[in-house]
Order: C-alpha cells, then sequence, then structure tokens
C-alpha cells in the first residue's frame, strides 16, 4: 500500500507549521521523520491521521483520501501513538491494549483478539503489568503499552510520534528492532517521529527531514544523514565513522553554542 501525502499545508491559527508537504511512503518501509523541536513532526503525524485535516492538500491511501474514511475504516488502517498519550486512569494494561483490537469486534472480545493483545504484550515486554492501572506505570511502561496497543491494532501504517523518548537503552533498540520486523515481515509501512539519528540510521529504509516548514531532504538515511544535512537542519557540526557495525553519527557541540529553539 502506499500513502501519499500532496501539497499539504497546516497552521495553528495564522501560524503556518508546514507548506507545500508531498512525500509517499510504502509498504514494508520504515520512514523516520526528523527535524528539530517545533518543525512540524508532531503537526505532521496528526495531519496524516486527520486529527488535524490539512488546510490544504490532502492525503491519501492507495487513491483514497483519509479524510473521507470512516473510522473503523481508518483504524484498519492507520495506528497513531501519539508523543503524549491521553489515558484514562484506573484502565489496566490489558484493558488499554484490547482498545487496539476495537476496529475488529462486532459484539465483544474474542478469543483471538486475547490472543492478539497477549502476544502485543509479550513482544512489548509488558505481559506481567498486564493487571496494573496505566496510571500507575512510569513513563517509559506507559509508553510500551500505547505500542503494543498499536500492535494489537494491526494497522497497516504505523505513525508513531517519539515512541522510544521514555525507553531505557534495551526498550529503544528492541521496539526500533520490533517495528522494523514487523515492516519488512508483515509489510506494513510506518513513519516515526524521533530525535536520535543513530537510530534512524539503523532502523529506517528512508528518512525525512523537516526544515522551514517543509521537506529538507527525503531518501535513504545513508544519502540523507550527510553532516552538511544535519548541520543546515538541527545547527550541529557531526562526522560519520564507519566501523564493522555500521555507520555512527558522531555530533560536535552546536555550532553557535546554543541548541535549536523549541
Ligand atoms: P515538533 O513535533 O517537530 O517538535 P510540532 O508539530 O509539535 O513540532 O510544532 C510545530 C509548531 O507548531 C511549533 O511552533 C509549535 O509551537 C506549534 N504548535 C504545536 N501545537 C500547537 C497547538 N496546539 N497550538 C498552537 N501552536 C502549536
Ligand atoms: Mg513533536
Amino acid at each position: 500500500m502506499k500513502l501519499t501525502v500532496n501539497n499539504i499545508s497546516q497552521r495553528y491559527g495564522s501560524n503556518e507549521v508546514l507548506k507545500d508537504v508531498s512525500f509517499s511512503a510504502c509498504s514494508g518501509e520504515v520512514v523516520a521523520l526528523l527535524g528539530p523541536n517545533g518543525s512540524g513532526k508532531s503537526t505532521l503525524i496528526k495531519t496524516l491521521c486527520d486529527l488535524m485535516p490539512p488546510k490544504a492538500g490532502k492525503v491519501d491511501i492507495d487513491g483514497r483520501d483519509v479524510a473521507c474514511l470512516q473510522p473503523i475504516e481508518r483504524a484498519k488502517l492507520i495506528g497513531y501513538v501519539p508523543q503524549n498519550v491521553q489515558y484514562a486512569p484506573f484502565t489496566t494494561v490489558l484493558d488499554t491494549v484490547l482498545v487496539g483490537r476495537r476496529p475488529y469486534v462486532q459484539w465483544s472480545y474474542s478469543m483471538d483478539d486475547l490472543d492478539m493483545a497477549s502476544r502485543a504484550m509479550e513482544t512489548m515486554d509488558i505481559l506481567d503489568l498486564r493487571g496494573r492501572y496505566v496510571n500507575e506505570l512510569s513513563g517509559g511502561q506507559r509508553q510500551r503499552v500505547f505500542i503494543a496497543r498499536a500492535l494489537a491494532q494491526s494497522p497497516q501504517f504505523y505513525l508513531f510520534d517519539e515512541p522510544t523518548s521514555s525507553l531505557d537503552l534495551k526498550h529503544q533498540l528492541r521496539t526500533m528492532r520490533i517495528m522494523h520486523e514487523v515492516v519488512h515481515g508483515q509489510d506494513r509501512g510506518m513513519i516515526v517521529a524521533m530525535h536520535d539519528l543513530n537510530l534512524a540510521l539503523r532502523y529506517s529504509d528512508k528518512v525525512l527531514m523537516l526544515k522551514d516548514k517543509g521537506v529538507y531532504a527525503y531518501g535513504r538515511p545513508e544519502d540523507v544523514l550527510t553532516p552538511e544535512a544535519i548541520h543546515d537542519v538541527y545547527g550541529v557540526e557531526s562526522f560519520i565513522m564507519e566501523s564493522e557495525r555500521g555507520l555512527f553519527i558522531v555530533p560536535d557541540e552546536p555550532s553557535d553554542g546554543t541548541c535549536a529553539e523549541g
């Protein structure tokens, strides 16, 4: 399947955040969405799932306008994990993950739905937390619950907004590897906003860099993530190190002595 973004623009009031953004993402590809704080990554992801309908332009999946999809159809096509998840207090982990099965349920959850939820929890290493309340978990544990919910939903396109931001090192690497395997093994698509350039280099098939309301570059990570691009987009000097485990980006201090706005 192909998710196509056609000349979309987005703004909050008079503040234009995205202008004329176009690209496409296909099944079987992990697309890392990169850019400094405030560059519009979260806004773009919300626009792709029609949580914020675009002010101009269109998003379609295999020619079907995302804005015209019924909620259940949309939930089968798109699984969104926001940067800051809203959750109902005193809901268990199991109940939260089971919500992912809602688009497929007729009357009540089947054994298959429970199975899918259990497998998703196992995959995300939270099976032993299944009876706990989501509001009583650590930020990283909670983040894994919502990724598990998306896995239980099993959509055609996963849209994740900084899914690894609260995760420890092992779970960051594990989550990215799992998502890479799901995308390639089940032929799903994924667009994932992130900040870790080395995770993007290792686990993504394509990188989309945002700058000045638009697409600065889009392509294979090893082609896009050059020291020049990293300097242009983040204002940070860096060099690329080659090792037997692949390429690594080694950043230097910001060139102007300050960090990017945001
Ligand atoms: P990123 O995810 O790349 O950090 P965002 O998409 O969250 O960037 O934000 C892009 C711009 O839109 C920023 O300037 C931010 O201040 C603004 N913005 C984000 N959300 C809102 C909102 N709800 N209302 C007004 N402005 C917003
Ligand atoms: Mg964001």
